[in-house]
């Protein structure tokens, strides 16, 4: 592969591999220590890297500084929690006035109605809505709902989606999707899991074996699209399930109130029974939902009908479920949302940014390299499965290319989340430019390294 940059390519990013340690002390000192208290020394699985991850000290606006004093214009934005990006001062208000009142008051209070309330008003399914305290929590709690209200047993998931780490959503995220993500899980738990790829033909096959009771899935594809489908997809995906009696689930952990005010479903004006949430709803804070039908969530009521509260009620704890902070967070957050500004922005920044990513590929023989939805972005360099039979087919094989193309793109100051990223209300042009830039630099490093 022949390198095709303009211009010449600075030496330190040619050699980033050794640029990465070199100019990061700080962050190998933090590793090391990390390693004597967390396995491998992380937190969160997505934040691996080696030879050691970046040490993050402050973040502000679409920016995030390292302890080795490095600014990183930020794609991960908070696990895609950040729409309006890090720090935002209504948000900053919100959380500061709140928490001199008080973090929780193991009580109901009234900003969780409030909360409760715009979650209502922007999500169009929303009928009734139940806090939890995240992504998982909420997937676990929708299929409890599904399974108790139709009697069924079985779950039905896509190949290659991620709807949070519990038991059940263990199985096919990660090719090979015969082997589940996790070890530790119960052969009887992945049993009651039925995994199809996401084609319509299998979905209806599936569902006349009988015994499903919920279709979940992310409506723009596995994780957050790496494996894209469209609105037609999720269309034909509702009329199945209205026809065979079997409940839809939007995970819109990602997607809600990202790409549209009232997330995908809005977006395609599609209205699943069920629909989970966190990240964004939360402000930046910890939190989740599961919102829908009211007959459904009516499952979690209590009653006086004998035999009700115990036996065929759902029961729900959970210590930080709605409290104040992530409430006070949440509503400063979805007010913003609500006026849907911020989605032109985003999403004209997306286009623009994978528009330039694909000029930068196609010079280097990746055409449609980048590729995604509204304001999220991926890039793939498997030049197979962009060349793959039937136009791109894009996998979610994680390959040393994927950390290669992280290394190389945090030494010129950009942070990916994976080989791609979403864009907040924060990012500007210039970001975009630079990232392209970067993008530029970094295809000439990896293929002078001969692994383009
Ligand atoms: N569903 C989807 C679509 C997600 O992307 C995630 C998290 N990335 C989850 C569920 C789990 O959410 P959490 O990390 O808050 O448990």
């Amino acid at each position: 592969m022949t390198v095709t940059t303009r211009e010449p390519i600075p030496q330190e990013v040619l050699d980033y591999e050794r640029t990465y340690v070199e100019r990061n002390p700080g962050s190998r000192r933090l590793y090391e220590q990390a390693l004597g208290v967390f396995p491998s020394g992380v937190t969160h699985d997505n934040r691996y890297l080696q030879p050691f991850p970046i040490y993050i000290q402050r973040a502000e606006g679409a920016y995030k500084w390292d302890v080795d004093g490095h600014r990183y214009v930020d794609y991960p934005v908070g696990h895609g929690a950040l729409l309006l990006g890090h720090a935002h001062p209504a948000v900053v208000r919100a959380v500061a006035e709140q928490v001199a009142r008080g973090t929780h008051y193991g009580a109901s209070h009234e900003l969780e109605i409030r909360w409760g309330q715009l979650v209502q008003r922007l999500i169009p399914s929303a009928e009734r809505v139940r806090f939890v305290s995240s992504g998982t929590e909420a997937t676990h709690m929708a299929i409890r709902l599904a399974r108790s209200f139709t009697g069924r047993t079985k779950v039905l998931k896509f190949e290659g989606h991620f709807h949070g780490w519990h038991d059940y959503m263990t199985a096919a995220v990660e090719p090979p999707y015969e082997i589940p993500e996790s070890s530790g899980v119960p052969a009887a738990v992945l049993d009651t899991m039925r995994v199809v790829p996401a084609e319509l033909a299998a979905v209806e096959r599936a569902l006349d074996e009988g015994d499903v009771a919920a279709v979940i899935l992310e409506p723009t594809g596995a994780s957050w699209g790496t494996i894209p489908i469209d609105a037609a997809f999720c269309r034909g995906l509702r009329e199945l399930t209205q026809r065979k009696g079997v409940l839809l689930i939007f995970d819109e952990v990602i997607t809600g109130f990202r790409c549209s005010p009232g997330g995908a479903q809005a977006a395609y004006g599609i209205r699943p029974d069920l629909t989970t949430l966190a990240k964004i709803l939360a402000g930046g804070l910890p939190g989740g939902a599961v919102a829908g039908r009211a007959d459904v969530m009516e499952l979690l009521a209590f009653h006086a009908e004998p035999g009700w509260n115990r036996g065929r009620r759902i029961a729900h704890h959970g210590t930080f479920n709605a409290n104040p902070l992530s409430a006070a967070a949440g509503i400063a957050c979805l007010e913003i949302v609500a006026r849907g500004e911020v989605h032109r922005h985003v999403n004209r920044l997306a286009e623009q940014l994978r528009a330039g990513l694909n000029e930068v590929g196609a010079a280097y023989g990746l055409r449609g390299c980048a590729y995604g939805s509204f304001s999220m972005f991926h890039t793939c360099l498997d030049r197979a499965l962009l060349e793959a039979e039937g136009g791109p087919r894009y996998g979610k094989g994680k390959d040393a290319r994927a950390a290669k193309l992280q290394r190389v793109m945090l030494v010129q100051g950009i942070h990916l989340m994976g080989t791609g990223g979403m864009l907040s209300a924060a990012h500007t042009e210039a970001d975009v430019q630079h990232t392209i830039q970067a993008f530029d630099r970094a295809l000439a490093a990896l293929a002078r390294e001969g692994v383009l």
